[in-house]
């Protein structure tokens, strides 16, 4: 069954959208509103789960060339004592791959570049998704105007076309933390691959980067919308106690390459990820607290998992019907252990509450710490014909 597509949304998960529908046989088109089509965040943490995914869109091996495998971290606290180690050998030896640290610029590219340049509609928003038939849709971007069989819905988190779908949802909320990241401007030494210190109320972690470049991440507990007039000058006066190479990784930067953003999430979830021939997918359909490192994993889950269903079924309605409760539960599961494992962490900040959750850390034997994140990691890909 092939057919056409327009994917609404050039982020990891729209672009993945395509590659899977492509290699299905089907005629597909992303618009993205962006001028450049690029990701401009800092890194992102590839788990066995996305990597399978990537696998089967025909890209894993070049994302895995251009990664750094996270063999050897763990959690801290700011002290820098150790709270839990984590072996990558172990997750390898578990599920055939530690987690892999990319540049997001990196994965973005490689994903592109998997696809014609034809196929791509860069600086074209989608002002509206309507239904034109009872097995099409049309996308209007304004100057164009886009007829197919399915449109997937990969807008992201502030997703229009979810509001329009589903006008009764509360839509995204704000998580009560904000986020800064940034990668050095230069290789930095650094004894671990990656690491995670939580302290009251706020986390600092890294990854390195396969060319000993890495990137950084700052969460604090603060209101909604709070900016810094220089945002590296507040992170170095919050954090300048912290252990070895908290300070380091913020001298290593540049002060305008600091990005920051409120993290939302959405907490309602969806009743439907498909609304006649509207599938929705990544972050428009899941959005998730970053705290599992999981939401564009779970992306690369939908992309392979709707080409499958689409390549399988006999139609495109019992392909997405297949699509909606494949997806769903797995996504909102994984969504739900992001939060909680975010209020385990860097929003914990009463100091019993901190010093209860620091000792059952440190006695909680590592092969119990390695089923739990198992739990996610391990996930059986769909094979696309
Ligand atoms: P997006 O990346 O938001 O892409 C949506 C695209 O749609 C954008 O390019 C936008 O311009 C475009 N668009 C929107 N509206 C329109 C329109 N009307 N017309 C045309 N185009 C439109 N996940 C992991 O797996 N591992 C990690 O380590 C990780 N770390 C994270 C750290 C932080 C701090 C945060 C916030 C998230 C992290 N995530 C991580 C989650 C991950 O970044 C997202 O889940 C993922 O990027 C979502 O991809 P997406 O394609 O669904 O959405």
């Amino acid at each position: 069954m092939g057919g056409t597509a327009v994917v609404v949304g050039g982020g990891i998960g729209g672009l993945a959208a395509a590659i899977g529908l492509r290699r299905i046989g089907w005629d597909v088109r992303v618009v993205e509103r962006a001028a450049s089509l690029d990701d401009a965040g800092a890194g992102i943490s590839l788990a066995a789960n996305g990597l399978r995914a990537l696998d089967e869109l025909g890209v894993g091996e070049a994302v895995r060339s251009a990664s750094r495998g996270q063999y050897d971290g763990g959690t801290r606290t700011p002290g820098g004592g150790w709270l839990a180690r984590m072996d990558g050998s172990a997750l390898e030896r578990a599920v055939g791959t530690p987690i892999m640290g990319i540049p997001r610029s990196t994965l973005h590219r490689l994903l592109r570049e998997a696809l014609p340049a034809e196929a791509l509609l860069i600086g074209a928003e989608a002002v509206s998704v309507e239904r034109t038939g009872p097995g099409t849709a049309r996308v209007d971007c304004g100057d164009a105007v886009l007829d197919a069989d399915l449109v997937v819905a990969a807008d992201g988190i502030g997703s229009a076309v979810r509001g329009r779908l589903f006008p009764d949802h509360p839509g995204p909320v704000y998580s009560g933390s904000t986020v800064l990241r940034g990668i050095t401007e230069r290789p930095i030494e650094l004894r671990t691959d990656f690491e995670l210190t939580w302290g009251h109320g706020a986390e600092f972690g890294h990854i390195a980067f396969r060319d000993g470049r890495a990137e950084w991440h700052a969460v604090l507990r603060l209101p909604a919308r709070t900016r810094f007039a220089d945002p590296l000058a507040e992170l170095r006066r919050r954090f300048r106690d912290w252990h070895d190479p908290v300070p380091a990784l913020l001298d290593a930067t540049r002060p305008g390459a600091v990005l920051h953003h409120d993290v939302n999430e959405l907490r309602a979830p969806l009743p439907s990820y498909v609304v006649g021939r509207v599938a929705l997918l990544g972050d428009a359909a899941h959005a998730m607290t970053p705290n599992l490192g999981q939401g564009a994993c779970q992306a690369l889950e939908d992309a392979v998992t709707l080409a499958a269903a689409l390549a399988t079924e006999a139609t495109v309605e019992a392909g997405l019907a297949r699509y909606d409760a494949e997806r769903r539960p797995r996504s909102q599961a994984v969504a739900l252990a992001a939060r909680q494992a975010g209020r385990m962490g860097h929003q914990l900040s009463h100091p019993l509450a901190v010093a209860l959750r620091n000792t059952a850390m440190r006695l909680t034997p590592s092969p119990l710490a390695l089923r739990m994140i198992l739990r996610h990691h391990a996930w059986t890909s769909p094979k696309l014909p």
